[in-house]
């Protein structure tokens, strides 16, 4: 098989029929042997109740992977990685936000140069409020600065991977899945593609800020120990500072007989010393959190069912 897309959606009931079609319409006499791979996210409108209708009703070789509950869609991209059976693997959006005619120009990227590995969509005009902007801004600094994989601003996970990296992919089972840092961890040749955005098609986007940030925070914690450290790091200044200022009022007391005013002194450095602490606290706690979560190996995902369409099945 030439190409598989891989289609996460949760709540995606208008798209899923307009994203089918708009397949079909553009692979037409272009890409001959292809599978589409829908994972249904644990949604709570009629997302499923399309998804059958499609898979017995359409002529192109579907499948849907039906998930137990909502496990978001880092898991539903590595299960939809994990069911492709093509030479080459494409995540894309299930709003039609990605217009499958920039999949054909992934392609011939990935056919006409052998050296590269996999070919990542990034938005050429990023539509975004100023605010929003700043923070991703903000967050590819630090991101980049702390690990030392590198995270491309921009870059979607609208990608086209060839075999042996989504093999790659498969490897790393982690439970807590940020998959831009996945994907750059693994190495290989990367292409990056300018694109445009269009809007949604139907539905909402499910991301809010506080997920954005959220996801921000995953990142960091997922790819690098360098907060740790800088736990270490601070601590270390924190009592070298108390230290010399220690030293001062012995000196001040001794040789000046200077009197040492102290409460205000106290209060600040017991708040401080405590809010420093709590933080170091969370830092380290982020971590262990992880750590207790991926010692208990859980699935990345549950499917309650897989459905194939007639092509599908004949296909095999
Ligand atoms: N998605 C998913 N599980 C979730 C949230 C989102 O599978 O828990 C899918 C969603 O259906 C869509 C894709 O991930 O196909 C991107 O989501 P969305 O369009 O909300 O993100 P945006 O394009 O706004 O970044
Ligand atoms: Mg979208």
């Amino acid at each position: 098989m030439k190409l598989s897309l891989v289609v996460p959606c949760y709540n995606e009931e208008g798209n899923i029929f307009r994203f089918a079609d708009a397949v079909e319409n553009t692979f037409k006499d272009k890409v001959k042997d292809y599978e589409i791979i829908f994972i249904n996210d644990g949604s709570k409108d009629k997302t499923y109740t399309e998804l059958k209708c499609l898979v017995n009703d359409s002529k192109q070789n579907i499948k849907v992977i039906n998930f137990s509950r909502n496990f978001g869609k880092e898991s539903g991209m590595y299960a939809g990685l994990k069911e492709a059976k093509g030479e080459y693997v494409t995540i894309i959006d299930a709003d039609l936000q990605q217009d499958p005619k920039y999949v054909l120009e992934m392609i011939s990227i990935l056919d006409e140069n052998e050296n590269y590995d996999s070919v990542v969509a990034y938005q050429k005009q990023r539509k975004e409020s100023k605010v929003l902007g700043f923070f991703k801004n903000s967050f590819y600094k630090i991101i980049n600065r702390m690990c030392s994989i590198e995270f491309v601003q921009g870059a979607s996970d609208f990608r086209t991977f060839r075999r042996y990296m989504v093999d790659s992919i498969l490897e790393m089972k982690e439970y807590y899945r940020f998959s831009k840092g996945i994907f750059s961890w693994v190495g290989f040749n990367n292409y990056y593609m300018p694109y445009d955005v269009h809007e949604r098609s139907a539905g909402v986007t499910k991301w809010s800020f506080y997920k954005l940030f959220k996801y921000a925070i995953e990142g960091i914690v997922s790819f690098t120990t360098v907060p740790l450290r800088l736990a270490t790091i601070f601590g270390l200044i924190v009592s070298l500072l108390s230290m010399l200022y220690l030293i001062i009022v012995i000196i001040q007391k001794i040789f000046f007989l200077i009197e040492v005013p102290g409460y205000a002194t106290i209060v600040t450095l017991i708040l401080l010393l405590g809010g420093i602490q709590l933080l170091c606290i969370g830092i380290i706690g982020e971590y262990l959190a992880r750590t207790y979560v991926e010692t208990k190996n859980r699935p990345i995902y549950i499917a309650k069912e897989v459905l194939e369409s007639k092509k599908g099945k004949n296909d095999k």
